[in-house]
């Protein structure tokens, strides 16, 4: 969509209204009554994040970044918005950036996605010559430059701080928190990242107001907005869907996504990417928001679903994450090193047959090592999570890959450095 497509629908003004009629603080304001929570996976409040940031006329420079890093497996919905409507994405950046008062903003994007860059690129150069960006926006006073940034091609840029040290040419190893980026992130100064899907909902926020748009989940959740949920598998519709946030996961995956295929049942499901807990069939009714599913063991995430069907071996399926999460370490911190490729070996060997009762206590104490609190960053613990639910729904599994006693299988050690 092009800016005359985009404006004539409306597009633009929410930044030109919050510029002439509201103060950033009053923008703070509209985002925090909203409810919106962050909607990269983790579901930080938008607002609380940003009341963080130093504000008045000595704060200086401060950085807002678009994390469009989208790499959690399975998952691909801010794609489809910045290929689709990317002005929408960079008035949602004009509406954070003015919000904040940031100087610079960065669309920290992921390399592969190539149409996204040449779309957002055209985009970027028709808003700045429609004075959208620059010096004293709109005769605001208030400047700001936008620019696209693309990554190489690494899970871990999609942490803000390794995102942040990518950015500034630095290897991508995550940062301690804190200082939250918010404080202290970009060259030092505050920085705010926002995810794609976040910021596109904010013209709609300052356009429609608060109550609006906690209205849009009709009562399903106690978060407002709406989501953009996927599902993939064997399902008859896979693809992404814009519901009110707190939908099902059955009417997600039976309506939306046409239910299994034929011949196919679901096994069990991965709620948001990844790096979340397996969920059972009879968790199907849960509202998929970012509490209902963490109080049922797992996480929303992304939410974008993977619905896996009964014909999935689950050693092998997890076997396949874990080798994923394995190769995207950085390397930094020795659990998350040394402990995602050891989980791969004894995952191999149960895949193999040639596992020993001995890997599955080991895979378990792994999930207790590389569990949170425990690495430097969310990777490993992440990384633990369907290894973990696998572990506790079909046990079963896992132990029929144990060798027969006595064979020199099941004398074999798969050591750590082994
Ligand atoms: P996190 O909970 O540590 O942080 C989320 C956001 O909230 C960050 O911006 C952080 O600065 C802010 N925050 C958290 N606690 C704060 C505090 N006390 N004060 C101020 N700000 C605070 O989560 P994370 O490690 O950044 O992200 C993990 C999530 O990322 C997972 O839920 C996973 O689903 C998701 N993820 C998404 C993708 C993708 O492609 N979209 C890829 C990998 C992971």
């Amino acid at each position: 969509m092009d800016i005359a497509a985009y404006e004539a629908s409306g597009g633009y003004l929410a930044v030109r209204n919050a510029i002439r009629d509201l103060q950033p603080a009053d923008v703070q304001a509209k985002v925090k009554d909203s409810n919106l929570r962050g909607r990269g996976g983790a579901g930080f409040p938008t607002g609380i994040k940003w009341g963080l940031v130093p504000m008045g006329p000595d704060a200086g420079t401060k950085y807002l970044v678009c994390n469009a890093d989208e790499m959690e497996p399975n998952t691909f919905k801010d794609r489809l918005l910045m290929e689709g409507v990317p002005h929408q994405l960079i008035e949602g950046m004009l509406v954070a950036g003015y919000a904040i008062q940031a100087t610079t903003g960065y669309i920290f994007l992921r390399g592969e996605y190539v149409k996204s860059a040449e779309r957002l690129n055209a985009a970027l150069a028709e808003a700045r010559a429609a004075g959208l960006l620059g010096k004293n926006i709109l005769g605001s006073g208030w400047s700001f430059e936008l620019s696209v940034h693309t990554g190489a091609g690494r899970y871990i840029c999609g942490e803000e701080t390794a995102l942040i040290n990518s950015l500034e040419g630095r290897r991508a190893n995550p940062r301690a928190k804190p200082p939250f980026p918010q404080i202290a992130g970009a060259w030092g100064r505050p920085t705010v990242v926002n995810n794609v899907e976040s910021l596109s909902n904010l013209p709609h926020i300052i356009n429609n107001g608060a109550e609006w748009f906690k209205g849009l989940s009709q009562g399903k959740s106690k978060d407002g907005g709406t989501k953009l949920y996927g599902c993939s598998g064997r399902v008859k519709r896979g693809g992404i869907y814009e519901l009110p946030i707190g939908t099902s996961a059955r009417e997600i995956i039976e309506e939306h996504a046409g239910g299994m295929r034929d011949g196919y049942t679901l096994k069990c499901w991965l709620p948001g990417g990844a790096s979340t807990d397996f969920l059972m069939p009879e968790h199907l009714d849960l509202p998929m928001d970012f509490d209902s599913i963490s109080k049922a063991g797992s996480r929303m995430g992304t939410g974008l679903i993977m619905a896996v069907d009964q014909t999935a071996n689950m050693v092998s399926l997890v076997r396949n994450l874990e080798e994923f999460f394995a190769r995207e370490s950085c390397g930094w911190c020795t659990p998350c090193r040394d402990g995602l490729p050891w989980s791969v070996k004894m995952l191999i060997a149960l895949e193999e047959g040639r596992g020993r009762m001995e890997d599955i206590e080991q895979l378990t104490k792994l999930t207790k090592a590389l569990g949170p609190g425990r690495t430097f960053c969310a990777h490993a613990p992440g990384a633990m999570e369907p290894l973990q639910s696998a572990l506790k729904f079909f046990r079963a599994e896992f132990e029929a890959g144990v060798a027969p006693a006595g064979t020199a299988d099941a004398d074999a050690n798969i050591g750590l450095t082994g």
